[in-house]
């Protein structure tokens, strides 16, 4: 296989740059591809090169596939990073890759269209003994013979959409009253959202936590696991907090689920990076929800732990050669925990609130991490996904890991626009969260948008701010306790709990 001397990455954003930053450290040179709504992107100006590829929607130019691969033969790119999100689980663009004479930095098609349907996914790793959620394994067609599955299985039930991602399709069915409606509900919204209605059932799962496992194969048939991630924390079954390792896994589960995951990637024969998502329920039984043919949003967590960079580790795949290390030399170090700050208002339904980084300062100091693709002054486009910024800190312990989370959230400072940051400063202090039993109903259970109160008065910060500057001004050893409770009201929507 030949060294790969440039790269082009298929994306935007806060993962095109830090997909960049690793290429080159390897020596390895970057082309970017932007949008008209991405000009003055950073990640255009952190690439060695950039090729315009289209208007700002995604289906006129970062899902165009001729236009990427023609960036690519333009530029002399011997190789594509497809990112997450876009075309990064397309098996069509990896093949276009492919016969263009390319390396696609991900998976083959084959393993990305296994497991880009749930139904195929579930056969195929039912093979290699992986626990599956009691449900369906065909596309549900008849009624009758549906809610008689949904019987024996037993309420509440899950309808959920083969195609599906992103929580769309998916409906809780509590009892057969109600199935019928669901069930056209999960049809139509699977139908408009993937433009396939095929639909399952599974038994749904109470309280559970949603614990994945970040796998990685070689082309040479090796495939080791950099353990768990736990992604508990969802609004809309998205994740926006996660954290590595998981609080509630023994080394006994952790064991057997990171083998578990490493099945699921071999029954696929899956090389490149991989995420084999489970649900554990609370008797700490684990079932196999899906598998992720892509690098993840959150891989970062798992970065920190292991000490080890997943995007330079897909390259040197991409480019055939071995994993550098086996399963038993792998160790947790510590313990990570990113949240993820979305232009989105907690107190309307997490609603995307688009508009302009007035303000933007990052946290900084030791174990902290943000990857983001933004600077002060900059807009958040309002075509793509409105995540502005991942916060990820590293420490020794989980509670070490939170209070440094805590205090790195008071140090990001943003205005202009509301963001996920209260948000997540409520789950940072919240006692289900600190003392680790919690499970994915978090949100719907304990988030009231009243504990994020209104934005901080400024007559009240005007007062702390002085006082703040008066205690610090007086040379006497006993402020510092004094000065822990004037904190300044940050820029965000202050959490009082
Ligand atoms: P998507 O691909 O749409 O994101 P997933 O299958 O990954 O869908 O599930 C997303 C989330 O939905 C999971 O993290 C979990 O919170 C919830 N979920 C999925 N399946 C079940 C189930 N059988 N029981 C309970 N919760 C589930």
């Amino acid at each position: 296989m030949p060294q790969i001397k440039k790269i082009l990455v298929a994306n935007r954003g806060e993962i095109a740059l830090r997909v960049m930053r690793s290429a080159k450290e390897m020596g390895i040179k970057t082309v970017a591809v932007y949008s008209e709504a991405d000009r003055e992107a950073l990640h255009v100006r952190f690439a060695d090169e950039a090729v315009f590829i289209g208007a700002p929607a995604s289906s006129e130019s970062y899902l165009r596939i001729d236009k990427i691969i023609d960036a690519a033969r333009k530029t002399g790119a011997q190789a594509i990073h497809p990112g997450y999100g876009f075309l990064s689980e397309n098996e069509d663009f990896s093949q276009a890759v492919d016969d263009a004479g390319m390396i696609f930095i991900g998976p083959s098609p084959k393993s990305i269209e296994v497991m880009g349907s749930k139904l195929a996914a579930k056969e195929a790793v039912a093979k290699f003994n992986v626990p599956l959620v009691p449900g369906t394994s065909e596309p549900i067609d008849d009624i009758n013979k549906a809610k008689k599955i949904a019987k024996d299985i037993g309420y509440p039930i899950l309808i959920k959409a083969s195609a599906g991602g992103g929580g769309k399709g998916m409906r809780i069915v509590e009892n057969e009253n109600e199935f019928q409606e669901q069930m056209e509900r999960a049809v139509s919204e699977a139908t408009s959202a993937f433009g396939d209605g095929s639909v399952f059932i599974e038994k749904y799962v109470t309280k559970p936590r949603h614990i994945e496992f970040q796998i990685f194969g070689d082309k040479h048939g090796n495939v080791i696991h950099f353990f768990e991630r736990e992604c508990s924390i969802q609004r809309r079954h998205q994740k926006v907090v996660e954290e590595a390792p998981s609080s509630v896994l023994t080394p006994d589960i952790r064991k057997r689920m990171g083998e578990a995951a490493i099945n699921v990637a071999k029954s696929c024969g899956y090389y490149g990076a991989g995420t084999v998502e489970f649900i554990l329920d609370d008797s700490l039984n684990f079932y196999f929800l899906e598998m992720n043919t892509r690098l993840q949003v959150e891989h970062p967590v798992t970065e920190m732990i292991t000490g080890i960079d997943l995007v330079k580790l897909q390259i040197s795949v991409a480019q055939g050669e071995k994993l550098p290390f086996k399963q038993e030399d792998l160790k947790i170090h510590g313990h990570a925990v990113e949240v993820r700050v979305y232009a989105e208002d907690p107190s309307n339904n997490f609603l995307p609130d688009i508009g302009t980084l007035q303000t933007y300062k990052r946290p900084q100091g030791n174990g902290i991490r943000v990857d983001d693709g933004f600077e002060q002054g900059m807009s958040i486009p309002f075509y793509y996904d409105p995540m502005i910024a991942k916060l990820i800190c590293h420490a020794e312990t989980r509670e070490m890991a939170i209070e440094k989370t805590i205090r790195a959230i008071q140090e990001y400072e943003i205005t202009g626009l509301e963001t996920t940051l209260g948000f997540c400063n409520f789950v940072m202090h919240h006692e289900a969260f600190r003392s680790g039993k919690f499970d994915t109903g978090f949100v719907g259970k304990y988030f009231k948008p009243e504990v994020l109160t209104a934005t901080p008065d400024p007559a009240e910060e005007e007062l702390a701010a002085a006082l703040s500057a008066h205690i610090l001004a007086t040379p006497t050893s006993t402020h510092a306790a004094t000065q822990h409770e004037i904190v300044p009201v940050s820029k965000w929507k202050k959490n009082r709990i």
